[in-house]
């Protein structure tokens, strides 16, 4: 969803800006640089009673000989303190320290001097030699002395708890979303839902969703049964807990929520799974407990949660490997929840996911998700609908006819359309037009699928020679072929990554049989067969068609069953719990067997298509000359060359087909 994730403004948690509080953090960090300005005064000076240092020497030659000291104090017997006598400090050698000096020594008050001293004994028997010879009356005694230092010592404990505190809440406030004010390390374990009510409300309604007629009368259902319960219960029947939208990306499973939102009138928590999901133990399921308590309050509502998965997904069977703990205690929490509040309770669960195969079957059963709403991609009426409600805003020309362009795009989703009639615009904006007109259309639709024109890319004339060959050679092996895909258009001009492309409009089917599969392959494989039959060697260019030929004769005979050597079996696993794993659920002679097979098919159709090719050699020559003159050619040039196919459909048939690309790589860049 668009909107800003996090708290609405609404929330309870964050505090009103108070007069007396500081207005901007930068003037808060002014007074965190004070402080620290001033504990590293108080630190490193020392105000006050400070003495000056003097040597051992200076000490016994100078001070003690003139009997100008009075007292001398070990100080926790690591330093020594001397007092001078009070009558001796108005001697102009004591001038310095008397005054009081710069830095405030002593005064009369003392200690004046102070040395320090490595051995306390040692320091009694020199400083008694030292006194030799002085008369009983003027012998010092040292006396003892053990300071603390209050200040330091407190520091000395308090300052690492402080770092502490300090990191653990830098942290903390960083986790949980950086926003306003330190409440957020309380608020981590809360539900992230945005709360749509009245004050706060969706604008887009049921009108903006086009298509999904099916899915639309369902989810409409569910907003009555929130409006009218007693409808539905007063014959006994339970209003539904929950309903999971499927379906491929960008077929409006978000915006039918959101529509439900917009229409429902009552409160819409909308959140993302993985809202759930953080760093921190423990989180995903306080959330989910905190998103149903507050939802409670609130019901009738709805709950919506996109992109289910990330929290759905199937709980691992191996409790130490590609599993995830914290994940499936909120899934655990989820599933309590779900059946934790009683049917007329009036929260209903709407989720959205494009893969259900993964999620946990315990999280589909009925009585928590009752409901599967599935969203296909549009077909031609459908999409023509969308395009309508798509292009209410656009500035169009009057040539254009919707119709048409919903039958140019097959195989596109609403998003996808969304996106067309985006770029269409800005197209036209591009090139200064009034208004957008059908070739821009077509040109939107030919960036989406095939990405940007590059015409300024250098390619060289042998280069491109060959980049004509293998389309035409993809173009006439699908143009001869019963099954292949009819042939809409081939360019050669470089787009996206690809240096060439050929448009085809390949039937929607339900189910597809081994022949059509296998014609697909050779057209698919009839690019590198050109370019062998032509030119006696190959390029890199076929990268794409290789790796499509491989994974779908992988699937022929691992999944599908298409091989008889293999036999009719299938190593698919529809669960999703053998990603992580390594053990292959056949045997090593098994695995030769099917690397066989796979080979062999794809040598099968790569001499399938060498053969046509060379049939139609002059044909394909022509096909190719006349790409490299126009750059881009359509089924007419190949009807011209070719000859009408004799399995065309009909027209309007056509309109049930989806576009594809065979792209030519772009390997031989440099
Ligand atoms: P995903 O699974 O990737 O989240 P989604 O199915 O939730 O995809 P949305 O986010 O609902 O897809 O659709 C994306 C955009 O496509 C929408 O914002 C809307 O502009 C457009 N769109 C999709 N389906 C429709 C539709 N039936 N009618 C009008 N617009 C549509």
């Amino acid at each position: 969803m668009e909107e800003k994730k996090g708290f609405d403004n609404k929330n309870p948690q964050q505090k009103p800006k108070m007069p007396g509080n500081l207005p901007n953090n930068k003037n808060r960090y002014w007074i965190y640089i004070i402080l620290l300005g001033v504990f590293l005064i108080f630190t490193f000076i020392d105000f006050g009673g400070s003495s000056k240092e003097i040597t051992r020497e200076k000490f016994e030659n100078d001070l003690l000989i003139n009997r100008d000291v009075e007292k001398v104090i070990i100080v926790n017997k690591e330093r020594v303190d001397v007092y001078i006598k009070p009558d001796k400090l108005a001697d102009e050698k004591f001038s310095d320290i008397s005054s009081g000096g710069a830095l405030g020594f002593a005064g009369s008050t003392g200690p004046h001097y102070h040395l320090a001293i490595g051995d306390v004994e040692t320091f009694e028997r020199q400083f008694k030699e030292a006194q030799q010879g002085f008369p009983p009356e003027e012998q010092i005694m040292t006396q003892y002395k053990t300071e603390h230092n209050y200040y330091g010592e407190i520091l000395s404990w308090v300052l690492p708890i402080a770092l502490l505190f300090g990191l653990w809440f830098f942290i903390f406030k960083k986790m949980s979303g950086g926003g306003a004010g330190g409440n957020q390390i309380f608020n981590i374990g809360k539900s992230k839902a945005q709360v749509f009510d009245k004050e706060k409300k969706v604008k887009i309604n049921f009108n903006d969703v086009a298509g999904l007629y099916e899915a639309k009368v369902e989810i409409m259902e569910i907003v009555d049964f929130l409006k009218n319960p007693s409808k539905y219960t007063k014959l006994g029947g339970q209003i539904p807990k929950g309903a999971l939208l499927v379906g491929p990306p960008g077929t409006g499973k978000t915006l039918l929520a959101k529509a439900v939102a917009g229409e429902a009138d009552v409160p819409f928590f909308s959140l993302s799974g993985s809202d759930f999901v953080e760093m921190f133990v423990g989180v995903g399921a306080s959330r989910v407990r905190d998103l149903f308590k507050q939802a409670k309050s609130k019901s009738p509502c709805i709950i919506f949660i996109d992109e289910i998965d990330a929290i759905g997904r199937a709980r691992g069977k191996n409790a130490n490997f590609g599993s995830n703990d914290e994940r499936e205690s909120t899934l655990n929490q989820l599933l309590t929840e779900m059946d934790g509040f009683d049917t007329n309770s009036g929260v209903i669960l709407l989720a959205a996911t494009n893969r259900a195969d993964i999620l946990d079957k315990a999280l589909m059963r009925a009585g928590r998700f009752d409901r599967q709403i599935h969203l296909e991609l549009p077909d031609i009426v459908e999409r023509e609908a969308i395009f309508k409600v798509h292009t209410r805003n656009l500035k169009m020309s009057n040539e254009i006819v919707i119709g048409f362009l919903a039958k140019q795009t097959p195989g596109f989703s609403g998003a996808d359309i969304a996106n067309v009639c985006n770029e269409a615009a800005l197209i036209a904006a591009r090139k200064s037009k009034k208004s957008i007109e059908k070739q821009d259309f077509l040109d939107a639709v030919d960036r989406i699928v095939g990405g940007l024109e590059r015409k300024t890319k250098i390619i060289s004339a042998q280069e491109k020679r060959t980049i004509a060959f293998h389309e035409a050679g993809h173009a006439t092996v699908s143009w001869l072929l019963e099954h292949a895909n009819p042939l809409l258009k081939v360019t050669i001009i470089p787009r996206g990554r690809a240096l060439g492309a050929a448009w085809y409009l390949p039937e929607e089917r339900s189910i597809t049989t081994k022949e059509q599969l296998l014609d697909e392959m050779c057209s698919a494989l009839g690019g590198r067969a050109s370019e062998e039959t032509v030119f006696g060697s190959v390029s890199t260019g076929a990268l794409n068609d290789l790796e499509k030929v491989t994974k779908q004769a992988i699937a022929m005979v691992s999944f599908f069953g298409m091989s008889e050597k293999v036999g009719t079996l299938s190593y698919y696993d529809s669960t999703g719990q053998n990603e992580y794993g390594f053990t292959k659920p056949y045997s090593e002679k098994t695995a030769e067997l099917i690397d066989n097979e796979i080979k062999s098919i794809v040598e099968n159709q790569y001499n399938r298509a060498k053969k046509v090719l060379n049939d139609n050699k002059a044909k394909l020559t022509e096909l190719a000359e006349t790409l490299l003159v126009k750059e881009v050619i359509f089924s007419d040039d190949l009807e011209r060359i070719f000859g009408k196919r004799p399995w065309s459909k009909e027209e309007d048939e056509e309109d049930n087909t989806k576009p594809n690309t065979e792209e030519n790589d772009q390997q031989n860049d440099d």
